[in-house]
């Protein structure tokens, strides 16, 4: 296990204090920052980097918890590349600011020495149930419990995360990170309740007789595409999300070796050029697979996955097929045994244990199909309005993230995460407002 801990170390180093420090110091601190600009929550970055640089790390942390509940996962996971670092000034240099590591630096460093204790609002405003705990259900409850909020959170899982915990590897973000951020949203005072699947254990309504004002549906797109390709129902296909799954869990000492679909040796084809193909190929190399080959229809410039990504996994050895695509997967005896690719109108096989499939999700219709007046588009996303934020066609309910939006970032799931908590909070106060006229004018007949 020791050995296996090694291969999924943190591919990313960390900076040391004095480096943190240097680089915050190279900040201009712009008067007009294009770095937050670029930023979906519109983090106050110069002011952040600027305390760090002055070495007021309390502060910095102060200012990064005002916009964003999950900033040690954010400093590790978001696309920099393609927001404020890809804005900042500096980057027609070719020297923007390392902002993600310098916010990764000052979030582990507040994890590390429990820096701020924050003043907690008394929960008076009202209960929400947030279904879900990936970054939207974590980000609305972080916002609306420090807004005052009795908030709890039901998952399925047997540990909050969600895709953090379940589908982005170790070696990109290390569990124990996303346990202590989902530690400091407990200590904002959200209940989770683990091991619940709305759907199946209870239901909106059941949860509106439980005496919630408002219930937020954070619940993603947990089903993946499966591609129309001859032999895909076979054995040795598989979802590369349930891959990652697996291999989440036997990292975790939950499950045993032979239970994750990739073994020592095997040649592996994996279809799609997103993040989750490039994280379930890098994470089949880690599995001890001697051979990974992504497959991709399009070109390098029109894949999805970040280019940093991209980079690293051509470093660790995955192969990449371009302009090229499976169109059929065969076997020998029901055992898959290879590949047709096709490439400019040719045909080739190639010898194969197993495939990977990471072309997409789109969301499960557990919620929605088990209660009343939630209407959904005709891929299953659910339909939102915009007064108040987020909320559906059903009253009090609302929704976010991905199961509204389609797959996306981390970041940009928060993003409309804090959106909808706006919402929410108008929401219940409006209805609040309203019982305690009725109550009043009640009161006032009767006199
Ligand atoms: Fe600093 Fe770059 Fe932002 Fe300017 S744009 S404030 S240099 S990080």
């Amino acid at each position: 296990m020791e050995e296996q801990k090694e291969l999924f170390h943190e591919v990313n180093e960390s900076y040391t204090m004095l480096e943190a420090i240097n680089e915050a110091k190279r900040c201009l601190h712009c008067k007009v920052p294009q770095c937050k600009k670029g930023c979906p929550i519109s983090h106050d970055i110069p002011d952040w980097i600027h305390e760090l640089s002055k070495g007021n790390l309390g502060n910095a942390m102060k200012i990064i918890n005002d916009k964003s509940n999950l900033p040690a996962v954010c400093g590790r996971v978001c696309p920099h590349e393609k927001q404020c670092e890809g804005h900042c000034v500096l980057s027609k240099k070719g020297q923007a600011i390392h902002i993600g590591k310098l916010e990764r630096f000052i979030a582990d460093f507040d994890g590390g020495m429990g820096l701020i204790r924050e003043n907690l609002q008394p929960k008076t405003r009202g209960r929400i149930a947030v279904i879900g705990s990936g970054p939207a259900g974590l980000t609305i409850a972080g916002d609306l419990a420090r807004k005052g909020f009795n908030v709890e959170i039901f998952e399925m899982e047997p540990e909050p995360g969600g895709v953090l915990m379940f589908g982005i590897p170790e070696y990109r973000l290390p569990k124990e990170i996303v346990r202590r951020e989902i530690k400091k949203i407990e200590e904002l005072g959200v209940v989770f309740h683990c091991n619940t699947t709305v759907g199946t254990d209870i239901n909106i309504d059941q949860l509106f007789e439980r005496g919630f004002d408002a219930i937020f549906m954070g619940t993603g797109t947990v089903k993946p595409k499966k591609p129309d390709i001859p032999g895909r129902n076979l054995k040795g296909v598989r979802q590369a999300v349930y891959f990652l799954r697996k291999v989440s869990l036997y990292n975790e000492g939950n499950i045993a070796r032979e239970d994750v679909p990739i073994q020592e040796g095997d040649r592996v084809f994996v279809i799609g050029c997103g993040n989750t193909a490039m994280d379930g190929a890098r994470t089949a190399i880690r599995m001890g697979a001697k051979d990974v080959e992504i497959v991709y229809h399009r070109t390098v410039n029109e894949m999805s996955a970040l280019r940093s990504e991209y980079e690293e996994a051509v470093e660790e050895g995955v192969k990449f097929n371009w302009q090229s695509k499976i169109v059929e997967i065969l076997d020998k005896d029901g055992i898959l045994n290879g590949v047709v690719i096709e490439h400019n109108g040719e045909r080739r096989t190639e010898k194969a244990d197993k495939v990977l499939m990471a072309i997409g999700s789109v969301p499960a219709s557990r919620v929605v199909s088990t209660t009343k007046g939630i209407e959904v588009d005709e891929s299953g996303y659910v339909l939102t309005r915009e007064t108040p934020c987020g909320m559906t066609s059903r009253k009090g309910v609302f929704a976010g993230g991905d199961v509204v939006n389609r797959p996306s970032t981390v970041v940009l799931a928060m993003r409309d995460a804090k959106n909808v908590a706006d919402g929410i909070a108008q929401y219940v106060d409006a209805i609040k407002l309203l019982e305690a006229i009725n109550a009043k004018d009640w009161a006032g007949d009767k006199n």
